[in-house]
Formats: structure tokens, C-alpha cells, sequence
């Protein structure tokens, strides 16, 4: 048996490996992460390394192949850990070593670390507060924002300042040379950790449901019971109150914890809650930081400065030396799986890097994707229940569905149904506020001709291209950009035009009906600038505008107290997408758009607009049921054999050739139907993928299902061995994925 060994585990080396022979006294004892010394170099100098794979093929000439020395005692390091889960990500996602690897690792910076930078108070809380007050009087927004967040918590890092409360370096340094603020940079430490700015009496007191869970996971914990539990509690109903007890009483154990929130969920103000509890305990790490910076906070968290992590699903990879929980908040996300090689899920990843730990993991969700559900309902997970809104004066907005095929009838073609519009024109007299969502961007905004019905398309993609501000046609996959023709392009007619309800154009048509209103739109155009994101956001929180207009993106995360009006647009457009998961997505999102409304003692109202009504995601959504909604997708999903009831690999193979690439597809499911030990795998295609062309590029799609996870992995293997050899290697990339 041979052992491929890295030695220097920073980013860009993690594919510089050795190979060494393991003695026969070794066998056993070494596999992925094992630290090792081996003889290395001409001198034969001992030096340290890590074991990153094992193989019984040796890459060069026997002879020549050195020994590994020993296996250094005692040593599983915070990095023996993560290059063991890699190993685990490559065989259960199919990915290679390196790609693996570099997931998990941290980026090593060559220029070494800046010092840790914060902003800090230089008054009481109370002279702290009265200056926010006065920043607010001057509608100094940012100011005031900042100085109510140091009110509560005298020391923030300089990270979360720019990147999650948004203040310019340019106003921090005015602010520190008015003498508001100071900012500090220390490369040493401060010693003993601040604790958080709040005192225990005024923490909240947890209601009843609250505490069972708290006292239910301590309890459990102290007795060195580590497992996975699932707290299904609707949109509200204080979950992230929960964690933090949670997490604290992990913390008063010594050990370190995790906490992941999706990306756009990662707003000031739930960041701010930890800060106010934990203090510089706490750090964060976001997409938006540079590699450095990243590292930083990794390299903090080693050393053992920060305690927890809050991020997302990369903050995983934090090499943390006694890991005791992981914290998947909104488990249900689509953005915890990653989109790139190795494609894994944060889910399954946190439960494999937390049995390595001992380690704990809690998920939560007011609407948990059915994975969970189902092996919390099978007691593989334990499962909790938050019923109710945990503000006393807050309770679940009421909810309409509006059927627009009724509006049609009664002559309303505006695709704002007369409900909508009463509804809109009372918040706008009221001074309260409204979300508008639609369910994607420029979903329906394409063009289409009104005498050969032809939609104009991309000529290097399969799909329909997308009218902006009414002068420029725009393809969303490929970038491609063209001007609005004035004839057809298939029949020559001028009878063309714009059609469907972008964001743009439900902004447009908001505008004209209410032209006083303020309105602000939020979508992938809006916010592709650093940080516009969370302006947006804040200047809504901020009440400097009536009206919300956007995508997915609005729905999350974000507490807006004077909300009491949600109007969701096209409801079931979702529904329409290829793929099994529609209708939950459809749910989900529908479910925690109407959370929106009324979060705070205002009462809020939810209308639905739909083509659709009696649809089940619809209907359970409106109900706010999960369990019932639970009850007949799990039908469906019986049905047609999808998971969680079954496991699903897809294989996608895409060529610039579409004569190559159906040879391969052909190849592909042959091989499938003759691998050894796979029998009962069942075959769906090959097929188109949903968008065929996408730049060029042709896709097609198999579809394979087994109850058994392993028999899928095995198949996997079997047909990377057999594309090895075709003709087609090397033209037709082939990616597989799991559900
Ligand atoms: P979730 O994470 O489930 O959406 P949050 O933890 O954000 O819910 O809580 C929603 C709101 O209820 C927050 O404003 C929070 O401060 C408040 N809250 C949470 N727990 C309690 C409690 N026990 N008593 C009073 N208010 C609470
Ligand atoms: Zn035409
Ligand atoms: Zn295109």
C-alpha cells in the first residue's frame, strides 16, 4: 500500500503531493488525515506531513519509493480532521482530492495578516444612544445605525461594520475624528473575552416551548448524548433565541460552536444579536470577504480567540480544536448546497464533521425541506415544535388566496388583483408599508410576437431573452445583448412587444398607480453591487420607502416592524419549473413570504395571487400547514419514487457536439444497465436538460434512482471507469450529482 502525502497545506500546494510506501507495522493505522513523518528530500530530513489518500498503484518506480517513518502520536489536528472530511466529500459526492481539498482548507495568505481591526465606543451606552438619536434627527441613517449597535455592544469587528451595517471607511474615519467612535487595531489580544453587552435580567425570558427544547438539549448534552435534532418553528416563533441559549450553555462546556445562515438571511441585525450576546466571542465570515480576510477569522478560531463562527456554508470548514455544535439555521436553503464540484450538502457534511467532533447539530426551519422532516418523523432526528409567534402582541398575519382567473373574468387584465390595489392604497394613507414579491426575475419578461407567437430567443442558448427598461434585450445565462428589433425576427411583423410581469415592470406599473409612493426595487440587477444588497434592505428597515418590489431575496431574514401588507404576485409561476422539488420551493418560499407580515404588534395581512388556487403547496402555505403540506408531497414523492423515499443521481454530460454528446448519453445508459451489483437501479432518460443550449453548449440529462445511496456511488465509479476509456473522453464533460 502507498500513502499520497502533502506536506505544506496551504491552498495552492494541496496538489503537490508525494507518494510513500507504508510499512507493514503501519498498515491500519494511517488513512486520509493521518499526520506522518517521512524522510524527505535528498538529506532525508524528517519532516511532517499529511496523509491526503491511499492507493495500492504506485506512481513511479518502486525502487525509488521512500518509507513513511511513523505516525506522529497524538496528533489529530484541526486539519487531520478537515483532509479526513474531505476524503469523505470526494467518495460521497464524487469530486477529486484536490477539489476536496481545496474546499476544506483555508486559503493561506502570503502577505501575512493586517490585525485584527474593530470599532469601538467611546461613551456610555447612554451618551452612546443620545448620539444615535441625534444622527437620526439629521437622517444620518448609517451614523445612527452604527451608534444604536455600539450602544449595545461597546467593540464591533471592522468586517462587520462595512460589509453587514454598510458604513464607508471613509464616514468611519470621520465619525473617529469627531470623536464618536474609535477605531482600534491590535495584532495581541485583549485577554479575557468580553462578554456580551447585555446583562441576564434583560435577556428575553424563553416561553414554555422555548425552555422544553433548552432544557431538553442541555440535559442531553451534559449526559454526552450527541445526535441531531430538527426545531420546526414557524416564522417568528423564536428560534434564534433558542440557539443562543443553546450555544451558551455549549460555550460554558469549553467547546467551540458553528452557527450557518444563509447568505442573504446574514443581515446587520442578526449578527447584531449574537454581538449583543456573545460579544467578540463571535465572528463572521460572508462570500463578500477577500481570501485574507477569511483566513483571518479561520486563523482567530484556531488559536482559539473567537468561539463561534457565523457564516455561511464554508464557515463548516472552520478549524476549530474542540468543536461541540453546528447550527444549521433555515436548513431547508438551497444555497447550503454547494453549486460546485465537490457538490455537497451542508446538511449531511455538518452531521459526518460533527460525529467526527463529538459534536451536536440543530437544525431549524418554519418550513424544513422533507429530508428532515421525514427522519425527524422516523426518530433519526429529534424533533421540536415552536407553534406559536414569540412576541406576546404578534400573531400569524391572515392570509388570502386572490384567484386572478376571476379577476380576468370581471374584466381586471392589471396584474394587480382589486383586493391587491384596496389593500396597497390603505398602507400607502396608513404610513405603512408593503412587500410586492414575484417569484423570479424578469420571469415573463420576455418578447413575443403578437402575429407568429414567437418569443425572441438567444442564439447561443435555449431560452427566452428578457427586455430591460424596454430598449435592451438581455439573456440571462450567457450575457448576450442585443438591441429591440422593430420587426420579428421569425415572421417580419411589427406587432411585437414586451410581455409578462418582470420586476422591473410590476415597478413600472406600482409607480403609475401610486405615482407619491416611494418604491424600491430589489433584484439580481439591483443588487449586483457590493454591498447594494443590504442598502436596500436598511434604507426599507429605515422607513424611506413604502414599497418593496423584488425577487426570492426580499423573503428572507430581514425583521421590517411596519410591514403589514404582502402581496405575492404570480404564486404559482414556481410551480412550473422542471423540476420535483417545485412544489416544495413553491411552499417555502410562499410560506416564509407571508412571515414577512406583521411581525410586529401590527396586525398583517398576506394576499396570494394565483392561476392555481386549489393547488395543495398553495392551499398549505395560505393555511400556513406544514404538516399537511408534509402529508401530500410525501405522497407524491412515494409515487414517482423521488426523495427522500429514494435516492437520485443525475449525470449530466454537455458537448459543443450534439452528435458526440447523444453517443455518450447512449453509451452512459448502456453502461448502466450492465453494471455489476446495480440491477436495481432504475434509468429516467436520457433527456434534454431543461435548458438544452446554453452558450454553445448542449446538455442532456440520466436520471438514476436507487433506495440504496451506496449502490448509486458504486454505479457512479463504474461509469467514470468505463468514460475513461471512450472515444467521446475529453470532449463531453460528464458531472454527477446527488439530490
Ligand atoms: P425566528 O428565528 O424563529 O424567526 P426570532 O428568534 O427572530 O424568531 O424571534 C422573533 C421575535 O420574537 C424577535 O423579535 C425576538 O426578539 C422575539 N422573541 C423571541 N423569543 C421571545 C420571548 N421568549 N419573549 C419575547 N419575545 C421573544
Ligand atoms: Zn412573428
Ligand atoms: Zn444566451
Amino acid at each position: 500500500m502507498y500513502a499520497n502525502i502533502i506536506i505544506d497545506i496551504s491552498h495552492e500546494k494541496v496538489d503537490k503531493t508525494f507518494q510513500y510506501r507504508i510499512p507493514e507495522k503501519l498498515e491500519g493505522q494511517i488513512r486520509a488525515g493521518t499526520q506522518v513523518e517521512i524522510p524527505f528530500g535528498a538529506g532525508n530530513r524528517l519532516r511532517r506531513g499529511y496523509v491526503v489518500g491511499l492507493t495500492d498503484r504506485a506512481e513511479f518506480d518502486t525502487a525509488r519509493i521512500k518509507s513513511i517513518s511513523g505516525v506522529v502520536p497524538g496528533s489529530v489536528t484541526a486539519e487531520s480532521r478537515l483532509i479526513r472530511l474531505a476524503w469523505w466529500m470526494k467518495e460521497r459526492y464524487g469530486s477529486t482530492m484536490n477539489q476536496a481539498l481545496k474546499t476544506v482548507l483555508p486559503v493561506k495568505q502570503k502577505v501575512r495578516q493586517k490585525q485584527v481591526r474593530s470599532v469601538c465606543r467611546l461613551m456610555t451606552a447612554q451618551e452612546t444612544r443620545e448620539a444615535a438619536e441625534e444622527a437620526g434627527r439629521r437622517h444620518h441613517r448609517a451614523r445612527e445605525r452604527l451608534l444604536l449597535a455600539l450602544s449595545d455592544a461597546p467593540r464591533l469587528p471592522y468586517e462587520v461594520v462595512t460589509n453587514q451595517m454598510h458604513l464607508s471607511p471613509a464616514s468611519l474615519k470621520l465619525m473617529a475624528e469627531k470623536g464618536l467612535i474609535a477605531l482600534e487595531s491590535e495584532t495581541v489580544f485583549r485577554g479575557p473575552h468580553m462578554d456580551g453587552g447585555l446583562r441576564s435580567e434583560e435577556r428575553l425570558r424563553l416561553n414554555e416551548e422555548q425552555q422544553k427544547i433548552v432544557t431538553d438539549f442541555t440535559d442531553r448534552y451534559d449526559r454526552g448524548i450527541r445526535e441531531t435534532s430538527l426545531i420546526y418553528g414557524v416564522t417568528g416563533s423564536g428560534k434564534t433565541e433558542v440557539y443562543m441559549e443553546i450555544i451558551s450553555h455549549v460555550l460554558k462546556n469549553n467547546r467551540q460552536v458553528i452557527v450557518l445562515i444563509p447568505e442573504i438571511a446574514l443581515t446587520y441585525q442578526t449578527v447584531m444579536r449574537f454581538f449583543r450576546r456573545f460579544g467578540d466571542q463571535v465572528s463572521i465570515i460572508n462570500s463578500r470577504m477577500s481570501a485574507g480576510e477569511r483566513y483571518d477569522q479561520f486563523d482567530r478560531a484556531k488559536r482559539g480567540d473567537v468561539r463561534i463562527i457565523i457564516g455561511p456554508r464554508s464557515a463548516l470548514f472552520t478549524p476549530f480544536s474542540d468543536l461541540g455544535l453546528i447550527i444549521i439555521d433555515e436548513e431547508h436553503e438551497n444555497a447550503y448546497k454547494s453549486e460546485i464540484s465537490p457538490r455537497y450538502h451542508a446538511r449531511e457534511t455538518a452531521q459526518y464533521l460533527a460525529e467526527m467532533t463529538g459534536a451536536s447539530v440543530v437544525l431549524g426551519s418554519a418550513t424544513p425541506s422533507l429530508e428532515a422532516y421525514s427522519r425527524a418523523l422516523e426518530g433519526r432526528y429529534r424533533l421540536f415544535c415552536l407553534s406559536r409567534r414569540a412576541r406576546a402582541d404578534s400573531r400569524m398575519a391572515s392570509v388570502q388566496v386572490i384567484d386572478l382567473r376571476e379577476e380576468l373574468k370581471e374584466g381586471n387584465k392589471s396584474i394587480f388583483s382589486r383586493k391587491l390595489q384596496q389593500a396597497m392604497a390603505g398602507r400607502l394613507e396608513a404610513g405603512q408599508q408593503t412587500m410586492l414579491f414575484i417569484n423570479r426575475r424578469g420571469y415573463a419578461g420576455f418578447v413575443s410576437c403578437r402575429s407568429c407567437g414567437e418569443a425572441i430567443r438567444c442564439p447561443h442558448c435555449d431560452v427566452s431573452l428578457t427586455l430591460h427598461f424596454g430598449q435592451k434585450l438581455v439573456c440571462h445565462y450567457c450575457g448576450y445583448e442585443t438591441g429591440m428589433p422593430s420587426l420579428c425576427p421569425s415572421c417580419g411583423s411589427p406587432y411585437i412587444a414586451g410581455f409578462g410581469t418582470g420586476t422591473q415592470k410590476i415597478e413600472e406599473l406600482t409607480k403609475k398607480m401610486f405615482p407619491s409612493a416611494r418604491v424600491l426595487r430589489m433584484d439580481m440587477d439591483t443588487t449586483s453591487k457590493k454591498g447594494s444588497h443590504e442598502e436596500i434592505l436598511t434604507t426599507f428597515a429605515d422607513g424611506q420607502a413604502d414599497i418593496l418590489i423584488g425577487t426570492q431575496m426580499i423573503v428572507k431574514g430581514h425583521d421590517f416592524p411596519n410591514v403589514t401588507l404582502v402581496g405575492i404576485l404570480a404564486a404559482d409561476l414556481s410551480l412550473y419549473t422542471p423540476d420535483f422539488r417545485c412544489g416544495e420551493r413553491t411552499f417555502q418560499l410562499l410560506t416564509q413570504a407571508a412571515g414577512r407580515a406583521g411581525r410586529d404588534h401590527l396586525a398583517g395581512e398576506v394576499m396570494i395571487q394565483t392561476y392555481q388556487p386549489e393547488h395543495y403547496s398553495i392551499r398549505c402555505a395560505a393555511a400556513q400547514d406544514y404538516p399537511s403540506f408534509y402529508r401530500q408531497e410525501m405522497i407524491y414523492r412515494e409515487l414517482l419514487c423521488y426523495p427522500p423515499v429514494c435516492q437520485m443521481m443525475a449525470v449530466l454530460a454537455s458537448c459543443g457536439s450534439e452528435d458526440t454528446l447523444n453517443e455518450a448519453m447512449d453509451d452512459l445508459a448502456r453502461w448502466t444497465g450492465q453494471a455489476p451489483g446495480c440491477e436495481t437501479v432504475q434509468t429516467i432518460g436520457p433527456a434534454q436538460a431543461p435548458i438544452y443550449k446554453v452558450n454553445d453548449i448542449y446538455r442532456k440529462i440520466l436520471y438514476l434512482k436507487d433506495e440504496n445511496y451506496d449502490i448509486l456511488i458504486k454505479l457512479k465509479n463504474c461509469l467514470e471507469d468505463s468514460s475513461r476509456q471512450a472515444l467521446w473522453h475529453g470532449h463531453v464533460m460528464v458531472q454527477y450529482d446527488f439530490a
